[in-house]
């Protein structure tokens, strides 16, 4: 049988000869290979590939996490004469620690095979500190350890030779030189040296693990691939060894729309073409090295980017062409650590040759240039490039335009460091209009200022430059330009009271019906929620279902935080329902409005408590969020929409009057006499129609609550104490304690007995009714109403408003219907939040 590893064909992509067994490359980053845990599972997944696919698998691996870094680090330090002991030791630790959890008995001689290579290091790094070793190739051979060691433990994680694993250090076969983009692989050297190795080699019969980063030089010296270059090394032998697939394991589900650990809200894609993959690695996505995709393109290989603590998750298919997605933008990433570059002068107008003249002087100086930007003035031309080489770069430019500047037809070179490149990558730009306006406007919206902009010709990249303060604010601001309903609403819920619960139960039966309509949909993510103790923040979306769970385990309350959690940058919206029935949370309103956070409540403070918090809160709407409180009055009834329609089409209220508590409808629609009025209240309670201490009910002051705030709403600036109330509770009765007070029910019988009968007496019947007249005296009590009354004809805890205006004079404008309970409370509550989403654009 031809060994798999034989010289590869010169047609790369045909399958490979009959009966050879089929190859998959893989490739697991540091994040998959932390500790003995990691390997073990990583271990565990290949096993699992294994059983399904019976081909070869090749295994390139990075070092374990963070080692690379620690590596880079005791170079230095050797090299710079400080201490490299304690870190080294540490070093080596760690990896003895895996060692010893996965060769616990020996049986492989991890162990002691570490301690030889970390006596060696220690030699290097000893002779680099007394200015031996220390050329290109021993510190390139001091950065590449992590590979070999984490090569060699993830092979005894798979059983070792027994159980048919090799390792190959890829420095037997893989060529690579440094050139001006980087360090490129070699192909025909690397393709003979392979197949030497193999001639020399026994075949193992599942496969090997293969040190990643690292290689050969054309001279035969150590070299590595760059950072993040086994991701390079994974296509490269993907091409070398023809595989069928090459699968790159790393810690996220695939390549996402943007960096997750900058953008919560960034989505997985589901493909992307080796061009779109390639630019967005060339500006800034870590997840690739931006060599990976040469390779693979050129061995018509797919790439499949896999999260090794998701395998379910399907990933990330990069290949020649992508699915058309949603957006036409791909992904979005940042170069950090830049410098913008200008060179101008009024002399450079229609002189031809200027920008061949800079970008040589750039090329001579070894400057590699990101971004390039002219205005069609040509008063001045940017461009971008690396912060560190900026010095350089202007030195290179003053220098070869030395003798304009001294003639004054060049102002002069100006650098300003501190600038980051934000780029929108996606095939879907091209020739798709209107990209570059979603971008500006995204960034528009967040205050974000450009200073350089530049479209490539391909069309398939949009970069801008920012300043850095403002690059994560931008990215996530385009992010959700392209990628978000624009009626996305971050919402944070206050005291999971009666309402507040059934609104969960409403939430998480609606919300993807709500989200249904593309960008249309209304996007409502509850993010927080909080009670008078506690409160639990989550990033992306708390289930409305498991809100609660959540809130039991949360932190404690801040409330200055969960507002500021509230009004995420990366969200175009944010809300606050608050259901707590606290006076006290009502003074954050004019604060939270004013920061454009929009507050919707069932509470009646806000609206009928102290008038100069009610005008502040109206002061902070003109300009900031939005104030819902409709569910104040009459639940779930559109009561304040109705005035405020009137009012709004210029028409006048002259007064009102109504039934506005649902629990004294039901009293004194149920009392005729048959029954005494306290076993009604008993009733009541029991069926959870009054407040726990149904005293809230029967003095009136609800209900008065609710008439001042219509009558604010209409321009009456009453306040509670303007309001003539008729406590239906005898005075001895009303400073008692609860219990005393309902043994004592009995007491409210006499007196309300009487006022019955005088009304039965007359043909009537007794209401407790809101007035307001036309001369503004407001009350709220028992009465007989005449004949006919609306009110006489109610049900139940019904409500009933009558408003008497310029319009509707002769007979009033009603508004009637069931006005209390959990369920139409949290209905009304509902009503506001989708109100403020539709104010916001979204079509119902
Ligand atoms: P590995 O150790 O597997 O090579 P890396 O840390 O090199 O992992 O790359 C994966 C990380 O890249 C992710 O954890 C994520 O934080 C970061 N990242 C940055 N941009 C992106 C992106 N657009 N898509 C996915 N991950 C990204
Ligand atoms: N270990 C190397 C690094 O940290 C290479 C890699 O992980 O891809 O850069
Ligand atoms: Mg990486």
């Amino acid at each position: 049988m031809p060994s798999p590893l034989a010289p590869p064909r010169t047609d790369p992509g045909q399958p490979l000869a009959p009966g050879l067994k089929s190859v998959h490359v893989h490739k697991f980053g540091g994040s998959s290979l932390a500790d003995a845990a990691h390997n073990q599972r990583v271990a565990a997944l290949l096993d699992e590939m294994d059983a399904a696919a019976s081909g070869l698998q090749f295994v390139v691996v990075s070092a374990m996490h963070g080692v690379t870094d620690t590596l880079i680090a005791l170079a230095d330090a050797s090299i710079a004469g400080t201490d490299w002991k304690p870190a080294f030791m540490a070093l080596r630790q760690r990896h003895l620690d895996a060692a010893d959890v996965l060769d616990s008995g020996s049986a492989h001689g991890l162990h002691e095979w570490l301690e030889a290579r970390f006596a060696a290091l220690g030699d290097t790094l000893t002779a680099m500190a007394s200015g031996q070793a220390r050329s290109e190739a021993d510190i390139a051979g001091v950065h590449g350890l992590g590979e070999v060691c984490s090569a060699r433990v993830l092979q005894v994680a798979l059983g070792g030779a027994d159980a048919g694993w090799g390792c190959l250090d890829a420095r037997e076969v893989l060529v690579a030189n440094p050139g001006e983009l980087g360090v490129t692989v070699d192909w025909e050297a690397s393709q003979s040296r392979l197949a030497q190795w193999s001639e020399r080699e026994q075949q193992c019969s599942r496969g090997r693990v293969i040190t990643g980063f690292i290689a050969r030089d054309g001279e035969g010296a150590n070299t590595t691939l760059g950072r993040n270059g086994s991701d390079y090394s994974a296509a490269a032998f993907g091409r070398l060894l023809h595989a069928n697939e090459l699968t790159i394991w790393t810690d996220v589900d695939g390549v996402l729309s943007a960096d997750p650990r900058l953008v919560p809200d960034a989505v997985c894609l589901d493909s992307m073409s080796y061009a779109e993959a390639n630019e967005l690695s060339y500006f800034g996505a870590s997840v690739l090295h931006p060599r990976t995709m040469a390779p693979a393109l050129q061995a018509g290989l797919a790439i499949r980017i896999r999260n090794t603590r998701n395998p379910a998750a399907p990933g990330t298919v990069i290949s020649l062409e992508s699915a058309a997605a949603a957006s036409p933008v791909k992904g979005l990433s940042l170069v950090e650590r830049m410098a913008l570059l200008e060179l101008s002068g009024a002399g450079l107008i229609g002189v031809p040759g200027t920008a061949e003249r800079m970008f040589a002087a750039l090329h001579a100086a070894s400057v590699s240039v990101t971004m390039i930007s002219q205005g069609s003035s040509e008063h001045s031309i940017c461009c971008v490039v690396r912060e560190a080489q900026a010095a350089q770069a202007r030195e290179a430019v003053a220098s070869a335009f030395a003798d304009a500047i001294e003639e004054g037809l060049v102002a002069g070179v100006e650098v300003t460091p501190g600038i980051v490149i934000l780029a929108a990558v996606g095939d879907g730009m091209v020739g798709s209009p209107g990209v570059a306006a979603r971008l500006f406007d995204g960034l528009a919206k967040a205050r974000v200022n450009i200073r350089a902009i530049a479209q490539g010709a391909s069309e398939r990249n949009i970069s801008v430059a920012l300043d850095a303060a403002d690059a994560v604010r931008g990215l996530r601001a385009v992010h959700s330009a392209f990628w978000l309903s624009p009626q996305t609403l971050s919402i944070g819920l206050i005291g999971p009271g009666k309402v507040g619960r059934a609104l969960l139960g409403q939430l998480s039966d609606s919300l993807q019906r709500l989200a249904g309509e593309g960008q249309r949909g209304i996007d409502l993510r509850l993010r927080a929620i909080a009670n008078s103790r506690r409160m639990s923040l989550a990033p992306r979306n708390l289930p409305p279902q498991q809100a609660l769970e959540a809130l039991e385990a949360g932190e404690a309350l801040d409330l200055d935080a969960f507002a500021h959690h509230v009004r995420a940058s990366h969200l175009p919206h944010a809300l606050i329902v608050d259901c707590s029935g606290s006076d006290a949370i009502a003074d954050y309103y004019p604060h939270w409005l004013a920061a454009g956070i929009h507050v919707v409540t069932p509470s009646k403070h806000a609206g009928s408590g102290d008038l100069a918090r009610y005008q502040a809160i109206r002061a902070a709407t003109r300009h900031g969020g939005r104030f819902g409180y409709e569910a104040t009055v009459g639940a779930g009834l559109p009561v304040i929409v109705t005035l405020r329609n009137q009012l709004d089409t210029g028409d006048e209220l002259t007064a009102f009057e109504g039934v506005l508590s649902g629990t004294l409808a039901w009293l004194f629609n149920r009392f005729d006499g048959s029954v005494p009025f306290s076993a009604l209240v008993r009733e009541a309670r029991e069926l959870g129609y009054t407040e726990p201490d149904p005293r809230d009910d029967l003095s009136g002051i609800d209900v008065a609550r609710k008439l001042v705030i219509l009558a604010r709403e209409a321009g009456r600036m009453l306040s509670l104490e303007d309001v003539e109330i008729e406590n239906l509770v005898p005075p001895p009765l009303q400073d008692v304690p609860l219990e005393e007070f309902l043994a004592r029910l009995e007491e409210l019988d006499t007196p309300l007995q009487a006022r019955l009968d005088d009304a039965l007496a007359g043909g009537g019947a007794l209401r407790y009714l809101a007035r307001m007249d036309r001369d503004g005296r407001a009350s709220v009590a028992l009465v007989v109403p005449p004949a006919g009354h609306a009110s006489l004809y109610t049900r139940l805890t019904d409500n009933l408003i009558q408003f008497h205006t310029r319009r509707y004079t002769d007979n009033p404008l009603v508004v009637q219907g069931p006005g209390a309970g959990p369920e139409v409370t949290a209905a009304g509550v509902f009503g506001d939040v989708l109100a403020i989403a539709q104010a916001l654009g979204a079509r119902l």
